[in-house]
């Protein structure tokens, strides 16, 4: 039985982590879950779920929650601000942390609870472009278990059981293309928001699939298999696959490809992290090899100069350092300011290479701490958010 902290629980994948406990409550516990503001769906989740601890990152909404549970007759401890984020993700009767924050956000308390000896359920991938140097060590040294829920690192993952980790040669990142696949610069220029937020074949919250629409999802994937696998990012190919089947295929050295498939569904990589290392139920519907889509499963390379950010996180990713923690945060910054409607598609990228190449001297002599890790994303916030207050339309 897994006893679960759930961070940022409101969110696509945190809802779909308990649809996993729902399905199977004797297999799980829920200790905690906690979320930024949205306190109708965490007031929901806290009366089917009962955690003991949970917190709102907004303070007054915090305050609100309680009035609200306290009215209803039940007696949580309700808690906020960052602070909160990581006394849940450190609760003694815890032993799995499930990362399901958007963003930079997430990687204090993820780095928290491995201090702590939890395992990692992960699905915040700019947890492990901006710490991975950090975390990844961490994890050994704990002897904690990383357990991948983005669907392209559970399916790498899932590849690589039982063979050995010398005998890797690549990994084929899949990617669907996103809304904007075949597409030309020209074009790009006048996508509009309700097109970039369409994503063809899924259903995941704004900031993701806006990255999806840039490619920079791709981008922070090729960093993240990095740290979770030790492979160089130059030893990670992007393979543009837009039926969403197979979810990414390692290539050992004798030439074989194994691939991992299934419909588009983030259930079954939160089942295979929560369950390792058994298997749990199965609550997707079934694989059909005779479905329409999988008569027509097609392959492409990805267009690095239509899609500049892909480029830039092989860049940032090789160089290493603090530079993936500024290629981060300035894109979380663009993508906020593009959803909140003030610059246009193309102006994501902007902002991101013009931090990047702005930053990368100055941050060249830091240390990769924790530290310095939260300093430089807030530095690279606060450049971005200047350069975005020059473009805003
Ligand atoms: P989302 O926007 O739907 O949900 C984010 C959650 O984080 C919400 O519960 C929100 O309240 C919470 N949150 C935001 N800031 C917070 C803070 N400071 N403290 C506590 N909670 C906070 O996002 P999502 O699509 O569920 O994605 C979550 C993470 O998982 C992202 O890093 C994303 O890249 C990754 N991921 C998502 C999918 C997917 O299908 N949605 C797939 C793979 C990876
Ligand atoms: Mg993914």
């Amino acid at each position: 039985m897994r006893r679960l902290s759930i961070l940022g629980s409101t969110g696509s994948i945190g809802k779909q982590t308990l649809e996993v406990v729902r399905k199977a409550p004797g297999d799980f516990t829920v200790e905690s879950l906690t979320c930024g503001s949205d306190i109708d769906t965490i007031f929901d989740q806290i009366k089917e779920f009962r955690p003991k601890v949970c917190s709102v990152v907004n303070e007054s909404k915090a305050l609100e929650l309680a009035s609200r549970l306290k009215a209803e007759g039940i007696d949580i401890e309700v808690l906020t601000g960052e602070e909160g984020n990581i006394t849940c993700a450190t609760l003694d009767s815890c032993d799995t942390v499930v990362g399901a924050i958007v963003g930079f956000a997430g990687l204090v308390p993820v780095y928290h609870a491995v201090l702590s000896g939890k395992d990692i359920a992960l699905a915040n991938k700019e947890t492990l472009v901006a710490g991975g140097d950090v975390i990844m060590p961490l994890i050994r040294e704990k002897g904690v278990a990383m357990l991948p829920i983005d669907s392209e690192h559970s399916a790498i993952w899932q590849c690589l059981k039982g063979e050995k980790r010398e005998d890797l040669d690549r990994i084929l990142i899949t990617a669907s293309g996103g809304p904007f696949r075949g597409m030309t610069r020209a074009q790009l220029e006048n996508v509009t928001l309700q097109d970039a937020l369409h994503h063809p074949t899924w259903n995941m919250g704004g900031k993701i699939t806006i990255d999806s629409a840039t490619m920079m999802n791709k981008g922070l994937e090729i960093i993240e298999a990095h740290h979770l696998y030790g492979i160089d990012c130059d030893k990670i190919d992007v393979v543009v696959h837009p039926q969403s089947i197979i979810h990414s295929m390692i290539r050992l050295k004798d030439g074989s490809v194994l691939a991992q498939m299934g419909k588009p569904s983030m259930v079954l990589p939160i089942e295979v992290a929560l369950y390792y290392p058994d298997r749990g139920p199965s609550i997707v519907t079934e694989f059909d090899p005779f479905d329409a889509a999988m008569n027509n499963l097609t392959f492409e390379p990805c267009d690095t100069e239509v899609f500049r950010l892909v480029k830039l996180a092989y860049e940032a990713g090789r160089k290493g350092g603090l530079l993936p923690t500024v290629m981060n945060a300035a894109n979380e910054s663009a993508v906020m300011a593009y959803l909140a409607g003030n610059i246009n598609f193309l102006g994501i990228e902007e902002i991101v290479f013009e931090t990047v190449e702005k930053m990368e001297s100055d941050i060249s002599r830091l240390d990769l701490t924790i530290d310095n890790i939260c300093q430089t994303d807030k530095d690279a916030r606060i450049y971005a958010d200047e350069l975005i207050k020059g473009k805003i339309k």
